[in-house]
């Protein structure tokens, strides 16, 4: 099933416009919420960020949070009791190609879910990244469809035998090409602050939320690549990789190679609040 234009229609049903401002712009966002055994995960933080991003590049929806609500729930339930995404993305709409806004379009709506198992191999074992410039434009807080100067950095990272690249603007880490950065350096959390330079993650909130629970000291002060190199702890955070331990950065061993204790910590509060880990 697909969610198109806030309805759910069969996969055949939809006709996407050669004409839409998505696939010749890029001009629209997108959403991409977790399923944990048939249940949206954080799906209001999804929405508030969603709303943000709609926003930030003018398009205005004809549905309000409630509804958009109403509409993922009724999606994931065609779904079922499995583990998976729902990838939801709108578009500025379909218009004669012209760099101008349309004055009349409607936006697109596109919604679907697709099965996706939790890493379970990597959670426990860390995964490698490269580290490159970050060559992304200025309002990288908008989770929008245009993705190229990630993609190509996710690229060269997996021919480098790499799971992700770390960015660097400027000196400074700033995230990943789809995922948070975080390094634990004598007990305290660091990771970049929000603004123009990262994605708020939702992953990345829930940490923050987790940290606080626990008494370990959080802050959104931004460190640079050998500072990152230095660390004690180091892990990347989104809504596939969940909280996911990086033990090698270009080649080197962070820390004592293996998945840090306060990264394990993490790990255990957040598959709490998934409803996976035993009740201690
Ligand atoms: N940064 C970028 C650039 C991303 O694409 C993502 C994935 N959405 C994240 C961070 C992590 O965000 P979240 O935890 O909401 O998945």
């Amino acid at each position: 099933m697909l969610l198109w234009n806030g309805r759910l229609v069969q996969d055949n049903e939809i006709q996407v416009s050669y004409l839409d401002r998505g696939y010749y712009f890029g001009d629209g966002i997108y959403e991409v919420f977790r399923i944990y055994d048939g249940h949206l995960f954080e799906v209001q933080a999804h929405l508030t960020r969603l709303f943000k991003s709609l926003r930030e590049i003018r398009i205005e929806i004809p549905w309000n949070e409630e509804q958009l609500v109403g509409m993922l729930t009724s999606l994931a339930e065609t779904f079922g009791r499995k583990d998976g995404i729902l990838y939801l993305q709108i578009t500025r709409g379909v218009a004669k190609r012209s760099h101008l806004f349309p004055e009349a379009a409607e936006p697109v709506m596109l919604g679907y879910c697709e099965e996706a198992a939790r890493p379970v191999d990597q959670l426990k074992k860390g995964i490698a990244v490269i580290s490159l410039e970050d060559e992304r434009w200025h309002k990288c807080h908008i989770k929008s469809l245009n993705l190229l100067a990630n993609t190509l950095a996710r690229q060269e990272a997996a021919e480098a035998g790499a799971e992700e690249a770390v960015l660097i603007r400027d000196g400074r880490v700033t995230e990943a090409t789809s995922s948070n950065v975080m390094m634990v350096k004598n007990g305290t959390i660091y990771t970049h602050p929000n603004g123009p330079w990262i994605l708020d993650g939702i992953t990345k909130q829930v940490v923050e939320r987790l940290a606080k629970q626990s008494g370990i000291p959080y802050q959104n002060t931004a460190f640079t690549l050998e500072e990152l190199l230095e660390a004690d702890e180091v892990f990347i955070t989104s809504t596939i990789k969940e909280v996911m331990p990086v033990t090698i950065i270009n080649g080197t061993q962070v820390g004592s190679g293996i998945p840090g204790v306060i990264t394990q910590l993490l790990q255990n509060g957040f598959e709490q609040k998934i409803g996976l880990a035993e009740a201690p």
